[in-house]
C-alpha cells in the first residue's frame, strides 16, 4: 500500500515529517481527526527499526487518541508524534527545542505531551518554543504527572463494570489482580486496598514488588506469569499491551477485566472470546482516559478538583458501553467503537473540519 493509501484508509487528515540535521531530529506528527477539537497526543521517543515502522506507529497511536478523546466526551481530536532516536542516548535540549519549533508551525492543530521515552523535563524545552504542549510543570500552569488521574479513572471504570456485572457498589473483600506496579498500578492498588479489596499483584521489577507488599499491604505478590490464573473477581492490566492473547485467555479466572494498559486485546477476536466466556471487558481506552482528561483541563486553566470531577466520567462512559453491548448483543470493544462513531458522526454535521485551539488561551498561562 502506498503512503497516501495507508493514510487515507484509516482516515488520517495529515502527516507531517520534520527534520533538523543540527541536532539529528527526525520526527513525524500524525493528525488523525480534528472533528471534535485540536489533535492532542504525546510525543513518543523510540529506537524504531525503520522509518516505515515509525510512520506506522504514529498513525496507529494518533487514531487511538481520536477514539480515547471522543469516548471521554472531550473537545479534542487525536494525534501523536514520534521522535526517532534512543531516549537513553539521543536526548538534548536542542532536540526538544527543535521539536517544539516544529510543533509550533502547526499553529495549534496538534498539541503535544509526554509519552513513552519523553518526560516533563523534555516538555519544558518544548514549552520554550511553543505553547502547544501539555503536561508541563505546575509552575507554568501545567498539570504535572497524569498517572494518579489515570489510576483514579481506572478505579472509576472498575466500580462501574463491577456494578454493571454484579450489582455491587464496593470492592470490599473482592479479589483483584493487578498486573504492573508502575505509576498507574501503584496508585490504583493503593485505592483498592484502601477500599478493602484483597489485592494480588505482580511486576517484573522485584524491588517494586517487595516495596508494594510492605507499603501497600498487598495480600500476595505472584510471579508475572501467574497473574492471569489468579482466582479473582477483577483482573486489572496496568503493564503492557496485548496481554489478552491466545496464550493467556484460557488461563483467566476473573469476571471482569478493567485496567490502564493500552491495546490490551491482542486481536479484536479476543474481545469476542471474552464475551462468550462471560468475562466483562471494560475497554482500555474508555477506562484509561483519566490522564488525557487531566491534561485537557490544563488547556482550560488547570484545576485539580475539576480534573478529578471530570475523571468520574469514566464511570458513566463504562456503564454506557456495557449497556450498548448488552442491548445490541455485541462485545464491549465493538460497543466502545460504536459510541465513538456516533459522537464523531453527530459532531461532523456541526463543526467545521479543521479545529485549532485558540492561541490566546495558551498565552494566558505565560
Ligand atoms: P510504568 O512504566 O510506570 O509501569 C509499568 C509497570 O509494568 C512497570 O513497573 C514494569 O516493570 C511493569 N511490567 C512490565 N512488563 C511487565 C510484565 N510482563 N508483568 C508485570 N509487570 C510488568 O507505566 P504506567 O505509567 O504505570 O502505565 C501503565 C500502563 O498504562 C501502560 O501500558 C501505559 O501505556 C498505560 N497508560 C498509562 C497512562 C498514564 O497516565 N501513565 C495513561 C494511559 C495509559
Amino acid at each position: 500500500m502506498s503512503l497516501f493509501e495507508t493514510i487515507h484508509s484509516d482516515g488520517h487528515e495529515q502527516v507531517v515529517f520534520f527534520q533538523d540535521s543540527n541536532c539529528g531530529l527526525k520526527a513525524i506528527v500524525a493528525i488523525h481527526d480534528t472533528t471534535l477539537g485540536p489533535a492532542l497526543g504525546g510525543a513518543r521517543m523510540w529506537t524504531y527499526a525503520s522509518e516505515d515502522e515509525a510512520i506506522k506507529d504514529a498513525l496507529r497511536l494518533a487514531k487511538g487518541m481520536t477514539f480515547k478523546a471522543a469516548a471521554a466526551g472531550l473537545k479534542l481530536g487525536g494525534g501523536k508524534a514520534v521522535i526517532m532516536g534512543n531516549p537513553k542516548e539521543d536526548k538534548s535540549e536542542l532536540l526538544f527545542r527543535a521539536f517544539g519549533r516544529c510543533v509550533n508551525t502547526l499553529g495549534g492543530r496538534y498539541i503535544t505531551a509526554e509519552d513513552v521515552g519523553t518526560d516533563v523535563i523534555d516538555m519544558e524545552y518544548v514549552y520554550m518554543e511553543t505553547p502547544y504542549v501539555t503536561g508541563v510543570d505546575t509552575a507554568h500552569g501545567g498539570s504535572g504527572n497524569p498517572a494518579p488521574f489515570t489510576a483514579y479513572g481506572v478505579y472509576q471504570g472498575i466500580k462501574s463494570a463491577l456494578e454493571f456485572k454484579t450489582g455491587k457498589k464496593s470492592c470490599k473483600d473482592l479479589k483483584i489482580a493487578v498486573q504492573g506496579l508502575g505509576q498507574v498500578g501503584w496508585n490504583l492498588a493503593k485505592m483498592l486496598v484502601k477500599e478493602g479489596a484483597i489485592v494480588f499483584a505482580t511486576d517484573i521489577d522485584s524491588e517494586l514488588c517487595k516495596r508494594a507488599k510492605d507499603e501497600l499491604k498487598i495480600q500476595e505478590i505472584v510471579h508475572p506469569d501467574e497473574i492471569y490464573s489468579v482466582n479473582c473477581d477483577i483482573f486489572t492490566p496496568c503493564a503492557l499491551g496485548s496481554v489478552i492473547n491466545d496464550k493467556t485467555i484460557d488461563q483467566l479466572k476473573c469476571k471482569i477485566i478493567a485496567g490502564a494498559a493500552n491495546n490490551q486485546l491482542d486481536q479484536e477476536s479476543h474481545g469476542d472470546i471474552l464475551q462468550k466466556k462471560g468475562i466483562l471487558y471494560a475497554p482500555d481506552y474508555i477506562v484509561n482516559a483519566g490522564g488525557l482528561i487531566n491534561v485537557y483541563v490544563e488547556l482550560e486553566g488547570y484545576s485539580r478538583e475539576r480534573a478529578l470531577r471530570l475523571c468520574r466520567s469514566v464511570y458513566y462512559n463504562t456503564k454506557k458501553v456495557c449497556k450498548i453491548a448488552q442491548e445490541e448483543n455485541i462485545s464491549t470493544h465493538v460497543a466502545a467503537d460504536r459510541l465513538v462513531k456516533h459522537r464523531l458522526d453527530a459532531l461532523r454535521k456541526l463543526q467545521p473540519h479543521f479545529n485549532v485551539f485558540p492561541r490566546e488561551k495558551f498565552d494566558k498561562r505565560r
